[in-house]
């Protein structure tokens, strides 16, 4: 798509906006106060099996690309899928907001009508179906398959579901789109009722419904079946007898390979149950496994591509490595990258297993890739410039990253950060809580974030020439007298409009 992609005319741009009623595609918010280079209009489709037939100005719509972190960029998330496919990814997140498992799609069952014809039939709902016999213990354990319609489904409150991840429906809908669904849900007949239980695999059927707009989805049903059997069976299935299928956190993913012996003693006495960075770290020094956990944060930011403005990675382009005195290719000090890691994440090893949905080992590092985005929008984009040493802008970038001027802004800064957080949030944060272990930042807080940085690095006081050899000083202290004079410390920075 994006190799022949054609540039249109206003005129062509206008009609599209008109068509799109002047708001974007992908949020459904309005364009206006967007000039035109902060919008994006792009072809929707990426294959040509989803191309429906019309004219090809049709099949292009306007999205918010702004790079202002003030404003709307609808791009981020969107990877190589095409439009149309992102939309709807939207979409389903959207609704699954708003359920909590199966037993919000399924509320409460409507009665079917069931017969057993014989010992090999079944009738539901007017329908004749197999029954099947699978002998346990000696006992009858009569069980059917078939697609059942969802309104005769509800949740089985006596064997218990596991708990929704709604992480793991997108990915299950988009498979589930293009090939076959192997296993069906299971569920029980309760012939006093006359209703149909779903007790397992509930991930795969809110991914049918809400991802894919079934109306039936497969299920093997046992009829009248022994409740305590099956509650143990379905306890070993998803602890003994489950495989490592959990994505695990890139620390946990270190923790294995260093301490791959303690991992397997862990193993040998819990057996496959996951563990957590506490379970493993536990007789390490204190200094040792906030190292640990530093560096392999830091790994995994390095590796992870390009997350700045598609182009950059922060520590590959904008971290001096070299270690060398004097003129510096890129604008930040090692040490004082991780340093600002550091202050910014949670060191502490976690009790919450690799699989829990309150171990935040993943959006902490989405988290620390927006403000290391902020970082540089207002503080290197458009000003380090190492090819032109001498021009204002680039200097400007120099005495931000001085080595003594960035130890007194870097705790400034962060207290802010926290600061801000602790306001809106309304709760203190405590000592050790990183600001990035969290959920990801809401738009929100991530707006509050942008004014900090923003307050900071435009203060007047930067560019004042009195201060210029202040700034240089090869002592903290002089630097920090001044921003006590400037008043630019967290109250200033947080400090409503
Ligand atoms: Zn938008």
């Amino acid at each position: 798509m994006s190799k022949d992609r054609r540039i249109l005319t206003d005129e062509e741009k206008k009609h599209v906006r008109e068509k799109y009623k002047n708001c974007c595609y992908i949020c459904e918010l309005t364009l206006d106060g967007y000039e035109n280079h902060e919008i994006q209009y792009d072809h929707i489709y990426a294959h040509a099996s989803e191309i429906p037939g019309g004219e090809e100005l049709d099949k292009f719509a306007p999205i918010h690309a702004s790079t202002n972190p003030e404003k709307r960029n609808c791009h981020g998330g969107k990877g190589t899928k095409s439009w149309f496919e992102y939309k709807e990814e939207q979409l389903i997140k959207k609704k699954l907001k708003t359920i909590s498992g199966l037993k919000d799609l399924c509320k409460s069952a409507k009665q079917c009508s069931f017969k057993k014809i014989s010992d090999t039939e079944v009738e539901l709902n007017g329908k004749h179906i197999p029954l099947y016999n699978q002998k346990l213990y000696g006992r009858d354990n009569l069980y059917f398959f078939d697609e059942i319609y969802i309104e005769y489904l509800e949740n089985d409150n006596l064997i218990q579901l596991r708990p929704l991840e709604a992480d793991k429906i997108l990915p299950l809908t988009f498979h589930l789109r293009s090939s076959i669904q192997l296993l069906p849900s299971l569920g029980r007949l309760d012939t006093k009722e006359n209703k149909i239980k779903i007790f397992d695999g509930q991930h795969k059927a809110v991914a049918q419904i809400v991802g894919n707009n079934k109306k039936s989805i497969p299920c093997i049903i046992f009829v009248d079946p022994d409740i305590t059997t099956l509650q143990t069976t379905v306890f070993d299935a998803h602890s003994k007898f489950l495989q490592q299928r959990y994505k695990r956190s890139h620390i946990i993913g270190k923790l294995a390979e260093q301490y791959k012996a303690k991992v397997e003693q862990w193993e040998a006495i819990h057996g496959n149950a996951p563990y957590s960075e506490i379970d493993i770290l536990k007789g390490e020094g204190k200094t040792k496994r906030r190292n640990f956990i530093l560096a392999s944060i830091r790994d995994e930011l390095s590796n992870c591509g390009a997350f700045i403005e598609g182009k950059y990675n922060f520590e590959k382009d904008f971290v001096d490595t070299t270690k060398k005195k004097g003129a510096r290719q890129n604008p930040m000090l090692w040490d004082n990258y991780e340093r600002l890691i550091s202050l910014f994440v949670n060191l502490e090893p976690v009790k919450e297993t690799y699989d829990s949905p309150n171990n935040f080992r993943a959006p902490e590092i989405e988290n620390l890739k927006h403000l290391l985005g902020l970082m540089y929008w207002f503080a290197i984009k458009d000003k380090w410039n190492h090819a032109n040493p001498d021009s204002e802008s680039h200097r400007l970038a120099v005495r931000y990253f001085y080595d003594k001027v960035f130890e007194v802004y870097g705790p400034i800064l962060v207290k802010a950060l926290r600061y801000s957080y602790e306001q809106k949030m309304d709760r203190a944060l405590g000592g050790d809580e990183g600001l990035c272990y969290r959920e990801q930042f809401s738009e929100d807080i991530k707006k509050r974030f942008a004014r900090i940085f923003e307050r900071l690095f435009k203060h007047g006081m930067w560019a004042n020439p009195t201060y210029t050899e202040t700034f240089r000083s090869t002592t903290s202290g002089p630097i920090a007298e001044l921003f006590t004079k400037e008043g630019l410390d967290y109250i200033y920075l947080t400090r409503p409009e």
